[in-house]
């Protein structure tokens, strides 16, 4: 048996796990997010710990590290993110000087998507749009088979205009994202409700319950991520689009109002269907795995 670290860097947390050639999770880490960390030198010391903690169970032969933003893949840099404040940092390299362990790099959202698409809910599509929602909303394109990211530039749904009212990381105003975001649901319901701190896994409760705020504030954040389905699906054409992230625990609470929008708005479009990630939440870490084991097998 061999095993692996799946690392997932994400604007609050760094989630990771010890995972087995059959991709069972053995055990998992979580640590805050270092702030601001501009040199991504406190990430690496952070993973590097994650990486020694687990290896005290077994030898870890590789990690599968995913990243949100802008990146160069193949050479394993994050080109900028908004969350994290990385700008050209070449973090794959950073890591592996520090561990001593090949890195597989990619982006968190497409690592996910590959889960889905080998073995999850896209399993069998040709074209499907894989789209987590977190604390950050961007997409994975699959097109014809194949995850396309335009040299790791496209993708970044969350920063389409939906007509939103708030600013937003990237520095504009009206983007999907701080309308639709885990982050999003929990600050609107904070600021209508004055209840602040609240989780989008109690609003979507609330929803359930009948609570006029809470509706309000989900309204609002389907309604956006329905006006960027149906941008994507005028364009890309998917059979399906898959849901992840936090977000996708909402199950149907969360899918029926978008797929009710979009079927009084589409007229001639091929109508997707709309699936939560077979993988839910844990998306991320299997296709992390999954790309860590390849380079394992791939001897590199
Ligand atoms: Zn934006």
């Amino acid at each position: 048996m061999s095993y692996i670290v799946a690392v997932d860097v994400g604007g609050t947390e760094i989630k990771s796990a010890l995972v087995d050639s059959d991709f069972n999770v053995i055990a998992t880490i979580t640590a805050p997010t270092p702030n601001a960390d501009t040199t991504g030198v406190e990430t690496v010391k952070a993973i590097a710990a994650i990486v020694a903690q687990f290896s005290t169970q077994h030898p870890v032969d590789a990690v599968g590290l995913a990243v949100p933003g802008a990146l160069d893949e193949p050479a394993g840099t994050s080109r900028w993110s908004g969350n994290l404040q990385w700008k050209n940092l070449p973090i794959r390299n950073l890591l592996e000087d520090a561990i001593k362990i090949p890195v597989a790099f990619g982006h968190d959202v497409r690592t996910a998507a590959v889960a889905e698409m080998r073995s999850g809910a896209a399993k069998g599509a040709r074209n499907a749009i894989f789209i987590p929602v977190g604390t950050g909303i961007a997409a994975a394109l699959i097109i014809d088979g194949e995850i396309r990211s335009a040299e790791g530039f496209a993708g970044e749904i969350g920063h389409v205009n939906v007509n939103g009212k708030y600013p937003c990381v990237c520095g504009k105003s009206g983007c999907l994202e701080p309308a639709a975001s885990t982050l999003a649901i929990s600050k609107a319901y904070g600021a209508q409700s004055g209840k602040s701190g609240t989780t989008t896994e109690e609003i979507y409760k609330l929803v359930v319950a009948g609570d006029a705020v809470a509706i309000n504030v989900w309204n609002d954040a389907t309604a956006a991520m329905a006006r960027a389905c149906e941008l994507l699906i005028t364009i890309l054409a998917p059979e399906v689009i898959v849901f992840g992230g936090g977000l996708s625990n909402a199950g149907e609470t969360f899918l029926k109002p978008i797929r009710d929008y979009l079927d009084s708005s589409l007229t001639f479009q091929r109508k997707p269907r709309l699936e939560i990630a077979h993988y839910g939440a844990k998306a991320g870490t299997i296709g992390c795995a999954m790309l860590a084991f390849d380079r394992v097998k791939a001897g590199k």
